[in-house]
């Protein structure tokens, strides 16, 4: 045990010492477009709650009307006896939401990432006598490579290619053609975290077409944000209903509290009920939070308007911090990135613009590439136009101080 505490002792001082040690900020309030970090008010530009649900007056009712009616929990799995109505009718909800047959609930996409891989691969008959084959882009999220690390080697063949180059993806799935491969997985983000950016859903539901491969898109960052309709990637790319397997999280815009889904059709989802590991050996969220996603759903049904709202507000952003002379990352997601360069000054202006009431995610090497350290502003339709022209007066004096503009 004495190597074991070294081990971690050194770890723990090497994150510090490279600036890659995470510190929590505690926040004294509810999630917003404000927030309160002590006692200062604080408009918040880090959060995933693009549609401002996270604190939204329906959605904390229909939790708090769940809680009474249904208990805190179920203390089981799903097919022992941890299912109730709202979790069959939160998952129609999805799948009608999303354009897929049918969906399943995890309790995380983290979790619903680490179940997929593993429950085509591993968990089906005739184990050694055949080989699947991923095809991954580079960026994809975390959850995702743990997923497929989970594949037994012998029976994954796992290819990575070059952040949505479709050019040398389709090079693979032709270089893999006449390979006697039971399945062929195209597997990315819809929208990527970073930066914001998306992948060409529209060519990969060709080559997946083409190939006979299954598309897997992970969708936590477009769901509730990005399409007409806030339906993510899929609608926003025009291949709605084309997609085979969409993951996604109930934690960023659909509620922003905690749970994951998979949708795909009804047979995949009853595979999964039968075979996916997290889901069969661990129990699903309770009945207040399904009940909280399943009122932001129907609210976004209803009525478009957070989905406008948020455009509104990204666009406004977007368009006075490019004036003020910072450079972003062209695009029109809610995710805008702020371009400084070098890791000090990217640290600095993050922990200023703290002193001066505005919450941004400072981020540097290994999180990007050396050399694009930046700030990661994410817009919510829950800003104020005068909460945005706080955070924007402030963003103009800290970059003027260190010289960022
Ligand atoms: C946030 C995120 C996840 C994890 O979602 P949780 O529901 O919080 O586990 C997975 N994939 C992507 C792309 C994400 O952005």
């Amino acid at each position: 045990m004495r190597e074991l505490k070294k081990l971690l002792q050194s770890e723990i001082e090497h994150a510090k010492e490279s600036k890659t040690y995470k510190y929590e900020t505690p926040l004294d309030s509810a999630q917003g477009g404000e927030v309160r970090v002590g006692i200062q008010p604080t408009v918040m530009l880090a959060a995933n709650n693009y549609l401002g649900l996270a604190d939204h007056p329906q959605v904390k009712r229909a939790a708090l009307k769940a809680l009474e009616q249904y208990g805190n929990g179920m203390a089981s799995v799903r097919f022992i006896c941890g299912t109730q109505p709202l979790h069959l009718e939160l998952e129609k909800a999805i799948a009608e939401f999303i354009g897929t047959e049918d969906s399943i609930l995890f309790s995380s996409c983290f979790a619903a990432n680490v179940a997929f891989f593993q429950a085509i691969t591993n968990e089906s008959l005739g184990y050694g006598e055949w080989q699947d084959v991923l095809y991954s882009d580079q960026l994809n999220h975390a959850s995702i490579i743990d997923g497929q690390r989970l594949c037994r080697r012998q029976n994954t063949v796992k290819r990575i290619y070059n952040h949505r180059d479709v050019g040398e993806l389709e090079q693979m799935l032709a270089e893999d053609a006449e390979k006697p491969y039971r399945v062929r997985m195209i597997v990315t983000d819809g929208v990527f975290s970073m930066e914001g950016d998306m992948a060409p859903l529209d060519s990969l539901v060709e080559l997946a077409k083409r190939y006979d491969a299954l598309l897997f898109i992970d969708d936590c960052h477009g769901h509730g944000v990005v399409g007409t309709n806030g339906r993510g990637a899929a609608e926003a790319c025009g291949v709605l209903g084309q997609v085979d397997v969409i993951t996604g999280t109930l934690g960023k815009a659909l509620s922003g509290s905690v749970g994951g889904f998979i949708g795909g059709s009804r047979l995949m989802v009853e595979y999964l009920r039968q075979k996916a590991r997290p889901y069969t050996f661990s129990n699903s969220i309770p009945p207040a939070v399904a009940a909280a996603a399943l009122a932001s759903i129907q609210l976004l049904q209803r009525d478009t308007w957070p989905v406008e709202q948020l455009r509104e507000n990204t666009d406004y952003f977007r368009k006075r911090v490019e004036q003020l002379g910072f450079a972003t990352i062209p695009g029109d997601h809610p995710i805008v990135p702020v371009m400084l360069g070098e890791a000090s000054v990217a640290m600095d202006m993050s922990t200023r613009l703290l002193q001066h009431g505005v919450y941004v995610k400072g981020l540097w090497y290994p999180v990007v590439p050396p050399g694009e350290a930046r700030l990661r502003a994410q817009v919510s339709a829950a800003h104020t136009r005068e909460q945005l022209d706080r955070a924007l007066e402030a963003f103009e004096v800290v970059g003027r101080e260190l010289g960022a503009i």
